[in-house]
């Protein structure tokens, strides 16, 4: 019998009632023995994630304002108090509820602070199966520089093996220094996977509100295609380029494991869902392209200087200018006279787009530095792709009968994936006419 981790995301814990509908799922299948969960998200549109409530309550928290703190904190109160009603059973909330306010209040810090929403919801869902509750802090642990470490994995094999069945809170586990450390928003998934590569599971399933991963945003496609099977790296490149079904880091754990992913929807269970694979077994004759992502706000600095190839460490000195500042770029596409780098937006906030050119004039001299702010990047991916001839030209043909002006092009040496730098209002047309062209 194989081990199935089921995660399940914040949508699925957002009421008493969609938690016992979770419970309902990993009761009907005996193999699903570990539970990772994240914080009740939102139950309709306005509604606010329990996770910001806590980073809000934070922040009032460190500036002292204990009377706009005590209302946010009196918001999660009701919210994990609603949970218990609608569950119907007593949980313990209040008391629950109390330790956390107690210790918030003593200073533990806004990752403990962040963390409490996960930890308080697989307290509830430990209690609704009737299953052992494991910390996070027992077996996730980060090294000094934030990062995971490796220790983790081997930790939690034998933590999880104390147990046969266990719910673990998601989003968080020990920071070198002793103390509670979160991972980057929607890390849940990075837990599930830990989860899963720790007990050497069978499969991961990924329990969500859509019924898997879409071969294009459907904010931008109307119900674009459902990808029934992608590989891991394709699921790589598709998630760190906007696709947001599943944390980009995700697939770390699990993937020299070769443990597939399953990403399945908790209000449609029966749906087949989108299997992550370590290699797709689709036919890449019917599937040149397997999705498409974009990501906006992007900033291309390009260098003009002639013979700069012939100039022996020029792009070194040029890197240098982003490396002692921690920046780092997305792109590098070069002629034999130019060269472009394109860096996220986030890095060249307050002043700092304009120091990085100042300091790349006077380093190497260029004959021409011009900056491009607003840039999208598009990822159009898939294992078709490669050696797929004539691909290239149907993606570029599409762009322009859709009068979209390509700014830059980039295509891996592994021929999955083609991007292309367009104007941010082009970004939602470019998507679309890509998608129309090879899925429709
Ligand atoms: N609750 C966290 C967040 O909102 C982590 C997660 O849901 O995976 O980012």
């Amino acid at each position: 019998m194989g081990i199935k981790v089921c995660k399940f995301g914040g949508t699925s814990m957002a009421d008493g009632n969609v938690i016992l509908t979770a419970a309902k799922i990993v009761q009907a299948d005996k193999e699903r023995k570990y539970v990772v969960v994240s914080a009740p998200g939102k139950r309709f549109g306005a509604d606010i994630k329990v996770t910001d409530l806590l980073y809000q309550c934070s922040d009032e928290f460190e500036r002292g304002d204990t009377v706009a703190f005590a209302e946010t904190f009196a918001k999660i109160r009701a919210r994990f108090t609603n949970i218990e009603t609608e569950i119907g059973k007593q949980l313990g909330m209040k008391e629950a509820l109390d330790e956390v306010e107690k210790e918030i209040l003593g200073g533990a810090g806004r990752d403990y602070c962040a963390s409490r929403g996960e930890y308080l919801a697989a307290k509830i869902m430990s209690a609704v199966l009737g299953v052992a509750f494991v910390d996070a802090t027992e077996f996730v642990r980060f090294n000094e520089d934030g990062t995971l470490s490796d220790t983790t994995f081997d930790l939690a094999a034998q933590v999880l093996s104390a147990h046969e069945r266990a719910v673990i809170p998601g989003f968080y586990g020990l920071g070198a220094n002793g103390k509670v450390k979160t991972f980057s928003r929607g890390g849940g998934d990075i837990s599930g996977s830990i989860v899963a590569r720790g007990v050497m599971a069978s499969l991961y399933e990924n329990w969500t509100d859509v019924s898997g991963f879409y071969a294009c945003d459907p904010r931008i496609v109307n119900s674009p295609k459902c990808i029934p099977e992608l590989s891991y790296q394709e699921l790589r490149e598709l998630s760190y380029m906007g696709a947001n079904v599943l944390h980009s880091e995700a697939i770390f754990p699990v993937r020299n494991a070769g443990i597939p992913i399953r990403i399945c929807n908790t209000f449609r269970p029966t749906d087949a869902g989108t299997y992550i694979v370590k290699t797709s077994t689709r036919d890449i004759r019917d599937n040149v392209v397997t999705g498409i992502a974009g990501k906006k706000d992007f900033t291309a600095i390009s260098i003009e200087k002639s013979m700069m190839n012939s100039e022996v460490g020029f792009v070194g000195k040029v890197l240098s200018v982003i490396g002692h500042r921690g920046i780092s770029f997305e792109h590098l596409p070069s002629g034999i006279d130019t060269m472009s780098l394109v860096i996220d937006n986030e890095y060249l906030k307050n002043g700092v787009l304009q120091e990085v050119v100042d300091e790349m004039k006077t380093l190497v001299k260029p004959d021409k530095i011009y900056v491009h702010e607003n840039i999208s990047l598009v990822a159009t991916v898939g294992h078709g792709m490669a050696n797929n001839v004539g691909t290239s030209a149907r993606l570029f043909k599409a762009l322009s009968e859709a009068g979209i002006n390509v700014m830059m092009i980039d295509q891996g040496s592994s021929e999955m994936n083609i991007i292309v730098g367009v104007e941010n209002a082009d970004c939602a047309g470019c998507i679309s006419a890509i998608y129309n062209e090879f899925f429709n």
